[in-house]
């Protein structure tokens, strides 16, 4: 679905490049070449079965994504040692985002209504500083190395 048919409810954000929305291409899952190191990002925690990483266009400062390595569209197409997994990660990754500020949004967006633009299923962290809504749709800023890095010098040690 290209950016404009896109909804704008759930978390889905403003304008974000047309690669981003590739769910109706034949392109390889883009967390899945994560998962792989087959493709960058900022990883702030990996283990055997899961990966947490900084969203490219972050809401705020130290939005993470935490995903299963092994592929599926929703939680529940995911075996139930997985969603354990991933559970286990969210917890660690809410815990670590403690050290930015201590409130914080956990989102999961199942399907394209809503507001899902990438289909390999993942739960966002999202740092709250007080911001009145940040989730109003707006175009938002491509993360900039020198702030991933700050924020993964942050997160990244267990
Ligand atoms: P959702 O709307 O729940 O599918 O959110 C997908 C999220 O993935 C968005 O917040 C994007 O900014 C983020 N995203 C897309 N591609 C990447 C990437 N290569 N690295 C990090 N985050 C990404
Ligand atoms: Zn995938």
């Amino acid at each position: 679905m290209g950016a404009s048919g896109r909804k704008r409810n759930g978390f889905s954000p403003g304008p974000l490049p047309p690669s981003m929305g590739a769910a109706a291409t034949d392109a390889p899952c883009i967390f899945c070449e994560i998962a792989a190191r087959r493709s960058p990002a900022y990883v702030v925690y990996e283990d055997a079965t899961t990966m947490a990483f900084l969203d490219l266009f972050p809401f705020t400062r130290g939005h993470l994504l935490v995903i299963p390595k092994r592929h599926g569209a929703r939680l529940t197409d995911l075996p139930f040692d997985d969603q354990t997994a991933l559970v286990r990660t969210l917890d660690e990754m809410c815990r670590r985002s403690e050290r930015l500020t201590a409130d914080y949004n956990v989102a999961l967006n199942a399907g394209a209504a809503a507001g899902q633009i990438v289909f390999h299923v993942h739960f966002h962290v999202i740092p709250r500083y007080g911001e009145a809504n940040p989730f109003h749709p707006r175009t938002r800023a491509r993360l900039e190395e020198e702030e991933a890095r700050a924020v993964v010098r942050e997160l990244a040690a267990g």
